[in-house]
């Protein structure tokens, strides 16, 4: 096979929960993810010239080994001894930087691409064990779908897929460094955690509604207070019709969860008319059930 296209789907956390500080400094946590219907564009191609060459579509990305699809590549290539080159073209959508793995996704639709490309026969368990050497969030975005996340997000156990949904995302124009949020997290002082397991049972039973009331992400303790922009979005969400709005992952991108499109496409204009956020998408649920090949 000389090409390959790929879609880099972007999560959102439902729920998340850090649970402890490991020794290593490593987190902890209980998360809920979701694959949503928003994805990067990526086009492998097998050249003679040996070597790995990333071209993007957002000058400010690393386009050497510091890109993930750069490292994903990397890794399995030499694992493997590929003597041809490969050429990676990545077209970013999903905002960079936001809480929604979008760097994570690329490596992972990478890994899933070379395997495929120069078959390497490795499984889908194989990739994800490989996976977690480039992120913790890797093993999960090559898996995808409605996922407990446990140990530190690579432990994963599927769930039944979460009841269909419209998804309101928007991006404030602030960056908030991953470091900043879980340096800034002391967990003694934490007394609200989010109800992982309940909302795992919601899921299951496909109450949408109760699903959505158990929303919760324990990392809005420190970011909420710096950038009280998180809240006033999640307000805005609630107040325009969402079932629950949290910040996903380490934020700041926050979502709301509508069971109406016509009231989400209403709330979505809103937003996009007024200050709040400087990115709005108005997506939906991603399931991968019965759809395993879209990638
Ligand atoms: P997470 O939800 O896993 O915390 P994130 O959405 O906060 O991820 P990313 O968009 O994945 O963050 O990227 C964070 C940083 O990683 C960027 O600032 C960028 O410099 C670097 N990076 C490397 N490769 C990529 C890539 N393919 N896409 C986006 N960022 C990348």
């Amino acid at each position: 096979m000389r090409e390959v296209r790929l879609k880099a789907m972007a999560k959102i956390n439902l729920g998340l929960d850090v649970v402890r500080k490991r020794e290593d400094g490593y987190h902890e946590v209980r998360m809920i993810m979701q694959t949503i219907r928003m994805y990067d564009q990526i086009r492998l191609r097998a050249v003679s010239e040996a070597g790995i060459k990333v071209r993007t579509n957002l000058s400010y990305l690393p386009c050497n080994e510091d890109n993930l699809v750069h490292k994903a590549a990397k890794l399995l290539m030499e694992e493997f001894e590929v003597r041809e080159g490969l050429s990676i073209e990545l077209k970013k959508y999903i905002p960079v930087a936001a809480g929604m793995a979008g760097g994570s996704s690329d490596a992972a639709a990478v890994m899933v691409g070379v395997n495929r490309m120069f078959g390497l026969g490795l499984t889908k368990a194989q990739l994800m064990e490989r996976g977690v050497k480039i992120g913790a969030d890797v093993p999960y975005c090559i898996m995808r779908g409605t996922v407990l996340a446990e140990g530190i997000g690579e432990i994963l156990t599927p769930l039944p897929p979460m009841p269909k949904c419209h998804v309101l995302i928007a991006k404030p124009g602030i960056h908030v460094s991953t470091k900043f949020v879980y340096g800034g997290l002391h967990l003694d002082e934490v007394t609200v955690h989010p109800d992982i397991d309940g909302q795992a049972a919601a899921i299951k039973a496909g109450d949408l509604n109760e699903a959505a009331r158990l929303m919760g992400n324990v990392l809005e303790s420190v970011t909420v207070s710096t950038y009280p922009v998180i809240d006033e979005i999640k307000e805005f969400m609630v107040q325009h019709g969402a079932l629950g709005a949290m910040m996903s992952g380490s934020g700041p991108t926050v979502f709301g969860l509508f069971e109406d499109e016509r009231t989400a496409k209403r709330a979505y204009e809103k937003l996009r008319r007024g200050k709040l956020a400087k990115q709005v998408f108005l997506t939906s649920i991603f399931n991968i059930g019965g759809n395993t090949n879209e990638r």
